[in-house]
This record gives structure tokens, C-alpha cells and sequence, in this order.
């Protein structure tokens, strides 16, 4: 059946592409926003339109996360400090991972939903989250990671087609806007050809592509000369020591295209690195708060934004990452890197909605877009408006969620 039309009403909006409006409304219309403006007018316009007013709330866009892990439970997180241990420990535990992993993505997903998140970008083995990204009510895309190791000795021929059928089986059926991509794990756990095929077969039906890259100081020493704990940890992965650093090897395996994303470029990205992003178009998800966690040093984000690399924000998984509030990520590399507000906000929701390919549909409050917004408690001041709301939505102020037109979450009663 249909839904009639819905205002949603706030004290103030702030749409992101363009200047906030006092008492403002965007006018839902089967999911997509087919009006913004002052209240009193779109009531004007179409009077018989359902109202849900929020008042002493701002709308903003919803947060689009371009880099998770929702299978992670917070309260048993390895220890931090050196990202091979990390990873070592992590991979000791799959085994036992697999009995709560459902219920965990479950709750990263709601712990999204309550934060603000309206589009989340997940990556996990063989899809294994795509079930509770699906059921949760945000709009997103499970990148399936595979490892040629699970394969039996197969060629890369042979794992390249296994998983591109295995992401088309996972397609069917999902909800609207919901859909399933490959990832290439990372340097060190696939293979290049494995890589190369994979990355190629996704170009040529029209997917798109993630991957972590240049994470961390030991992935960057088995690149460079396949030494170290990453060459310890996967003692059968031989194909180290290319010389190069990993995005020139990403570049030189093609993995590196408008369609990627890549996410971390926390360790030794070079400006030749910089340059090797901006002429590829690849975009890059910045997780800072996991880069510190694991002491994997700052992603060079301000030259990357200087080169027109598209940045979106990630919050990673809650085995590295404090919170899968994207807005409070946000507000961590606000900090870091010495943004204003404006920037914050535009990187927590039309960066990642560009980062991710889909800046036409979601990130801002525009005619045509889904209706994706975080209602926000708080009406800021005019001193950096942005950045008081990044902190609002820190602090546990997001009172409501609306994906795709639909509340997905309200504990505001409007
Ligand atoms: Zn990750």
C-alpha cells in the first residue's frame, strides 16, 4: 500500500548542501524527499500531509558509515597497541566468533541505527552480516571478503569465480535499497591474481569494490619485503616483498578505480601515494579512531582532500573502535586533523555518500534524494553550528532516525 505524504518538522534544518533553515521541513513522498523548506510553507502546499514535528530538534542528514565491521562485541575487544597482534588474536578466535556473530551484528546495527546511521557500508567474510544489515531498516552495502586459503588450493581463476557467484547468490532477494559487492580483504590475505580477477570480474558487471589498504606498519613491511609478523602470522602467503609501497601494488594488481574504496591509508601514504589516489579516482574511508587503537599511525586525509580523493568516514568494528557512532568518528578526526564543523558534517554524510558512489542518493537533504535523516536534540548557535551538532550527536543526542522516508528508531515520542 502506498504511504501518504510526511513532513518531518524540526526548530532548525540543516541540509548540508545548502543553508540551514530556521523551523524547517523536508516533505517525504515514497521514501524521497520531494520538498525542503520552511515548515509553514510545505503545510501550506500540501495540507493534507502527515506531520511529525520535532520540536527543539535540528534534521540533519543521516550518517553514512563507509567502512564497518558489524560481527564484533565490544565487551571481549582484543588489546590494542600492534596491529599484527590484534589480527593474530582475531584470527585464533573465528572459531568461537562464529557462535555470536549474528546476535553481535545485530547490535553494532542498532547501536548504528540509535547514533544516527542511515547507510552503512559493512565488510564481512563471505558476506556473513548481510542478514543483519538487511533486517536492521538502514540502507547499505555487505562487501563479502574472501580468502583464498578457505579454497583448497584452487587457482585464482577458480576463487575469483567462486566468489563472484557466491556475491551474486547473495543478492537475491535483499530489500531495496540494500546490496551485496566484493571486497578484497587486504594485501597480505589475498593473493594478486586471486586479487586482480576478482576487482576485474566486479568492473565488468558493474559492482563496486572495497578493500583495506595501507593499514597498518607490518602490512606495509610484508608489501614492501615480505617480511615481518604479517609474513609470520600467514606463513603460506608467499607473494610479499613486491617492492612497492601497497597502494602502488594496489595500482600496479588493478585494484584501484572509482569504484573502489579503501579503507584506512593510515601507514606511510606517501604524497607519490597521494598522487597515485587522486589519478586513479579511488576513494578512501578514514577510521581514525581504529588507526589509533592499533598504533598504525594518521591518514594523510587533509592532502587527500586537497587532491579531490573522495574521504568518507568509518568507524571500523567494535574490536578496534570504541563505538559504531559515525558522528562521534567524525567528531575524533575533527580534532585530529583541525576541521571546522561544516567539513565534520559534510565528511559524516555527503563524503561518505560520494566516497561510496551514491552522493546522488543520500548525504544531503535535496529534492529527490532519500529521505535519510538523523533528528538531532539540540538547536545549536551561530558560532560553528556543525561542529555543536557533531558533538549533539557525541553525546547521545540523536532522538530519532529516518531511513528511506521510515523511523527506524524514536525515542522522541514526536
Ligand atoms: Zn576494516
Amino acid at each position: 500500500m502506498p504511504e501518504g505524504p510526511v513532513i518531518y518538522s524540526a526548530s532548525l534544518l540543516m541540509p548540508v548542501s545548502g543553508p540551514a533553515i530556521r523551523d524547517g521541513a523536508v516533505l517525504v513522498n515514497e521514501g524521497r524527499i520531494s520538498a525542503v523548506g520552511a515548515v509553514s510553507d510545505l503545510e501550506h502546499d500540501v495540507p493534507d500531509a502527515e506531520i511529525r514535528h520535532f520540536s527543539g530538534h535540528t534534521i540533519i542528514p543521516g550518517a553514512v558509515n563507509a567502512h564497518a565491521h558489524l560481527g564484533f562485541r565490544r565487551e571481549d575487544a582484543p588489546e590494542g597497541g600492534a596491529f599484527s597482534d590484534w589480527l593474530g588474536t582475531l584470527i585464533q578466535r573465528l572459531p568461537e566468533k562464529v557462535n555470536w556473530t549474528a546476535k553481535a551484528a545485530e547490535n553494532s546495527a542498532r547501536e548504528a541505527i540509535e547514533a544516527g546511521t542511515t547507510f552503512m557500508a559493512e565488510s564481512s567474510p563471505y558476506g556473513e552480516c548481510l542478514p543483519q544489515l538487511a533486517q536492521s531498516g538502514m540502507a547499505g552495502t555487505v562487501y563479502a571478503e574472501f580468502f583464498p586459503g578457505d579454497y583448497d588450493g584452487a587457482g585464482p581463476e577458480e576463487i575469483s569465480a567462486s566468489i563472484i557467484e557466491t556475491v551474486r547468490g547473495l543478492r537475491e532477494g535483499l530489500p531495496d535499497r540494500v546490496d551485496c559487492q566484493v571486497s578484497v580483504h587486504s594485501p597480505y590475505t589475498v593473493d594478486p591474481e586471486s586479487s586482480r580477477l576478482a576487482a576485474r570480474r566486479s568492473r565488468e558487471i558493474g559492482w563496486r569494490l572495497a578493500m583495506h589498504l595501507s593499514e597498518s606498519p607490518e602490512e606495509v613491511e610484508f608489501v614492501q619485503t615480505g617480511t615481518g609478523e604479517l609474513a609470520n602470522i600467514f606463513g603460506s602467503n608467499d607473494w610479499g616483498g613486491a617492492g612497492l609501497s601497497p597502494v602502488r601494488y594496489a595500482e600496479s594488481i588493478e585494484l584501484l578505480a572509482p569504484g573502489t574504496i579503501a579503507a584506512h591509508l593510515a601507514t606511510e601514504v606517501s604524497e607519490e601515494d597521494i598522487e597515485v589516489l587522486a589519478r586513479t579516482g579511488v576513494a578512501a574511508a578514514h577510521c581514525p579512531r581504529s588507526n589509533e587503537y592499533l598504533n598504525c599511525g594518521v591518514s594523510p586525509v587533509p592532502r587527500m582532500m586537497e587532491r579531490d580523493v573522495r574521504v568518507g568516514m568509518g568507524t571500523d568494528g567494535l574490536w578496534s573502535s570504541p563505538s559504531m557512532n559515525l558522528f562521534e568518528e567524525t567528531l575524533f578526526a575533527v580534532n585530529l586533523h583541525g576541521f571546522d564543523g561544516a567539513a565534520g558534517l559534510e565528511l559524516a554524510t555527503i563524503g561518505g555518500a560520494r566516497a561510496l558512489g551514491i552522493g546522488d542518493q543520500t548525504g544531503s537533504l535535496e529534492v529527490g534524494k532519500w529521505a535519510d535523516l538523523a533528528l538531532v536534540y539540540a538547536v545549536p548557535s551561530d558560532v560553528d553550528p556543525e561542529l555543536e551538532m557533531l558533538e549533539s550527536a557525541t553525546g547521545g543526542g540523536v532522538a530519532a532516525t529516518v531511513a528511506g522516508g521510515r523511523l527506524i528508531y524514536n525515542r522522541a515520542g514526536s
